[in-house]
């Protein structure tokens, strides 16, 4: 079997590796049917996150289960599969109040950039769809093991509801989801924070009814102005920086929320200015898990499409490409077909 390692800052390879096995009673062999390249796969391809030698990389994965350890109870070969891009039991504290991504038991996928993937606590990860999807669905299923969910707990975070007006921070797959999540969930007016012609006009197509330019202190204004001096009733944080998650906090009217997902680089808080904000803050890496079962059935009856974020589609073994696409950001995400 090949598979994508990153072996140094800009040095991806698609190369013959060892086919996964089942080591554990838990594990399920999935044979992937698309699979993609992350933001967050950048900041290791970038240099910015150190790696420790060769690191097989991908972990947004969905596809046939191929075979099953001993334990696995409700996932079957043949089954088409969606699991999380962290693996959970889905039976501990943690993972029964929807934070599967603190799961006791939780891994993080990181081989699934490969036709053959092996997914630990398969029962508790993986959920199935209701039949074989058909091939243009495959994308939209894809986006939910990560980047979908993401943007839906960005919404989620920030506590959007009906009739808000919502803010996003971020104009990559995920800031560009988190404005269909905020359309899914009934705001009203959401604000995408865009600088990019084509970036700008898929947002529009998720839902977003205005769009800012403007960045860091002149964003802030743009939008106090946008909302009589107050504030957005909720902000979606999908970068990670400092300045990005100072102008989230101060876009956010008082008693609104910030859901914050971007994984933060070098970025810290002033708790002592935060505490006059009034302003909510909820993030982390996203309970993709949680959401996965309603996600899928919007996907499954065409009730949102996700996979249009994907503006890049390559066959697997020229996956180096899609890493440096998206690197000069010149497609928003490379989808990756086996
Ligand atoms: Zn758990």
């Amino acid at each position: 079997m090949k598979g994508t390692v990153l072996y140094a800052p800009h040095d991806v390879r698609f190369e013959d590796r060892e086919a996964p096995k089942i080591i554990k009673p838990t594990d399920a062999i999935i044979r992937t049917s698309a699979t993609c390249v992350c933001g967050s796969d950048l900041w290791p391809y970038r240099g910015i996150s150190r790696i420790n030698g060769p690191t097989p990389m991908g972990h947004e994965y969905c596809g046939i289960v191929e075979e099953v350890g001993s334990a696995v109870r409700t996932v079957k070969p043949g089954q088409f599969v969606i699991g999380s891009f962290f693996v959970s039991d889905n039976t501990c504290p943690n993972c029964r109040a929807g934070y599967q991504s603190s799961c006791v038991q939780k891994e993080v996928m990181s081989t699934a950039q490969a036709p053959l993937v092996r997914v630990p606590l398969a029962d508790g990860t993986l959920v199935s769809t209701p039949d074989l999807p058909p091939d243009d669905l495959v994308p939209s299923l894809l986006t939910l093991s990560d980047v979908m969910g993401t943007g839906w707990f960005a919404a989620f975070a920030a506590n959007v509801k009906p009739g808000m007006t919502v803010a996003v921070v971020g104009d990559g797959a995920v800031g560009l989801l988190g404005v269909l999540s905020a359309k899914q969930m009934g705001a009203e007016r959401i604000i995408a924070m865009s600088r990019h012609a084509a970036r700008q006009k898929l947002a529009r197509e998720f839902g977003a009814t205005d769009i800012v330019a403007e960045r860091g202190d002149e964003a802030v204004t743009r939008i106090k102005d946008m909302t009589d001096g107050i504030g957005a009733d909720a902000v979606l944080e999908c970068v990670g920086t400092q300045e990005s998650m100072m102008q989230a906090i101060r876009s956010t009217r008082p008693g609104g929320g910030v859901g914050y997902v971007g994984v933060p680089h070098d970025a810290s808080l002033d708790v002592g200015a935060l505490f006059w904000t009034h302003v909510r803050l909820h993030g982390g890496p996203a309970p993709v898990r949680q959401f996965l079962p309603d996600l899928i059935k919007l996907v499954w009856n065409r009730k949102i499409d996700p996979g249009k974020v994907f503006d890049l589609t390559l066959p697997l073994d020229q996956v180096a490409e899609g890493y440096r696409a998206m690197d000069e950001r010149r497609a928003i995400k490379a989808l990756l077909r086996p």
